[in-house]
């Protein structure tokens, strides 16, 4: 047993376990972004809602935001109203629920998620990518999304709801990372051009609609 205890540990063995701290760190973060509201960092607790950027918050710490915007330093400034976020429509994890009875409303286990995909059965933990479909809030594991909604050819559903939806920009990935953010980038860019065209044709129509009503009453007056 010459190992025991009596060995001193190289430079590289250190820095394997540093790195690997830097990792659990990093994990544990990741982690927490799925489990806890980002304006007031309580456990998320149903009802949750998601916002453009994919952020998840606790329903009633975005009503209070809106109600006072100064208390929050870092709120999302681009929520200005309660239609800026989307309420979501999760799958409650049957195995979390009988694991978790007994301990109150703590959870104990930061790897295990009150969550999961209702297709693959995925845990909404970081671990695994998961979107929000935006037209009806629910929430799946991006792997259930893809092997249903692969043909672009035909119409997209809701796995879950079987509600139809227009594009894939109706599709919000949650706590994006990398890649992903600029994704959903991209995407607000093109609703946001796309919501300002449909805003002039809307004034449009409405001028037209004067314009008739502004005429049938000069014929009625005549
Ligand atoms: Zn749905």
């Amino acid at each position: 047993m010459g190992c025991d205890g009596g060995t001193i540990p190289k430079r590289d063995e250190l820095v394997r376990q540093k790195k690997k701290a830097e990792v659990k760190d990093k994990n544990a973060a990741n982690m927490a972004k799925w489990r806890y509201c980002t304006l007031k960092y309580d456990a998320l607790k149903r009802p949750i809602v998601v916002d453009s950027h994919g952020l998840l918050y606790n329903k009633d710490a975005i009503l209070e935001f809106l109600l006072d915007r100064m208390q929050f330093e870092n709120g999302p400034s681009y929520v200005k109203k309660m239609k800026d976020v989307k309420e979501l429509q999760l799958t409650e994890s049957p195995e979390f629920k009988s694991n978790h009875n007994d301990l109150g409303n703590e959870y104990l286990d930061v790897y295990s998620s009150p969550f999961i995909c209702p297709l693959t059965g995925l845990e909404m933990n970081g671990k695994y990518k998961f979107c929000a479909i935006w037209t009806c809030g629910c929430v799946l594991s991006e792997r259930a999304l893809r092997s249903i909604n692969n043909n672009s050819s035909e119409k997209l559903c809701c796995p879950k709801c079987g509600k139809e939806y227009a594009s894939n920009d109706d599709v919000i990935i949650l706590n994006p990372e990398n890649e992903d953010i600029a994704l959903m980038e991209q995407r607000r860019q093109r609703l946001n051009a796309s919501q300002k065209k449909n805003g002039s044709t809307k004034r449009k129509t409405s001028e037209i609609e004067e314009e008739e009503s502004s005429g049938k009453k000069t014929k009625i007056g005549k």
